[in-house]
């Protein structure tokens, strides 16, 4: 059998995610999954980007808004407002239940991965799905207005503010998972799949994880990445604003530069084409594809370009 990792964080990364669940079974592909957005609020542990690979592969995502549930209603909230309560988070009704029982599990002394294997079986998602670490690490910006948490940064302030650097708070002392170490030692595994989310806000975050850019080097495997940049434009979200702020020329070209330590391969948009030679420069192999995932055909056609670059390389 086959088997394959994919990295991602929230909306992007889920979308390819999705793709690659309608061509891999369970046992054939596992997700490592962005929890430098977590945070707690309304007395209450939220775990952002796992709760929309959740809400993605069971269906049950708010498709219209983009995060969240669909046909949610948000009375709990309403009343919260109306008891002087912060509001710059929505959470709605039924949102709300999952992290209550998130919270409620974790005081009862269960692990994060152990809390997520739970709610995503309750769900009807039966991939493997596991957090980076079972220890929290919190993102934090520093802008020229000060130093954010991250969502006070991303959701609270519509990231407005410029950044200046990024941190990854208690990186250092949160190890991956036994999960994750068990399957990258798994002789079946044959690739791994960088989904195409924020290089700096999702994916950079899970590599700061203590050890695990180089348990994933340790595989041996080839480790593709997607680019999360379609024609110098990101799809959504301030990927491209935190690239300009960072200095960076707004091209694939940097985001292949910024993983270039880790990954063999790299999906550009055939829109980029242009790009192609000068990554193959730095000694990765590229391919060009559309990587634009508007349908759910255009998931699984990219899912499907990323295994096969995997089995390539894996041949070569
Ligand atoms: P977040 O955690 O919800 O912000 O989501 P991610 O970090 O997983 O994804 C954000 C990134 O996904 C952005 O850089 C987008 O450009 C990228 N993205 C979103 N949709 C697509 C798509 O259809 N194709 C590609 N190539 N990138 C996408």
């Amino acid at each position: 059998m086959k088997k394959y990792l994919a990295i991602t964080g929230g909306v992007g990364g889920a979308k390819l995610a999705l793709g690659l669940t309608k061509i891999l079974s369970k046992s054939e592909v596992a997700f490592l999954v962005n929890t430098g957005d977590d945070f707690e609020h309304m007395g209450l542990s939220i775990s952002p980007d796992l709760d929309t690979l959740m809400y993605t592969l069971s269906g049950l995502s708010n498709v219209e808004l983009g995060w969240g549930r669909g046909g949610e209603t948000w009375r709990c909230l309403d009343a919260y407002k109306k008891l002087g309560g912060d509001s710059w988070f929505s959470l709605g009704d039924e949102d709300l239940a999952v992290h209550l029982r998130r919270t409620e599990m974790l005081k009862l002394g269960s692990s994060l991965s152990e809390v997520t294997a739970d709610l995503f079986r309750h769900l009807g998602v039966d991939y493997s799905c596991w957090p980076m670490s079972d220890k929290p690490v919190r993102t934090q910006i520093e802008t020229e207005a000060g130093r954010l948490e991250f969502q006070h940064y991303f959701v609270r302030d519509r990231c407005e503010h410029v950044v200046k650097s990024i941190h990854f708070v208690s990186s250092s002392v949160a190890y991956p998972t036994n999960n994750l170490l068990r399957y990258l030692e798994d002789p079946d595994l044959c690739g791994i799949i960088v989904c195409p989310s924020n290089p700096f806000l999702s994916v950079d975050p899970i590599l700061s994880v203590h050890g695990l850019k180089e348990a994933l080097i340790a595989s041996k495997v080839p480790i593709v990445a997607v680019s999360p940049l379609i024609n110098g434009q990101a799809v959504k979200g301030p990927t491209a604003k935190i690239m300009k702020e960072l200095r960076l020329v707004l091209s694939p070209v940097s985001v292949a530069a910024h993983y270039q330590d880790f990954i063999n391969g790299f999906i550009l948009d055939e829109s980029d084409a242009e790009h192609a030679v000068e990554i193959t420069k730095s000694g990765m192999s590229v391919v060009t594809a559309q990587t634009l995932m508007a349908s759910l055909d255009d998931r699984i056609n990219l899912a499907q370009t990323a295994v096969n670059m995997c089995d390539e390389l894996r041949g070569h």
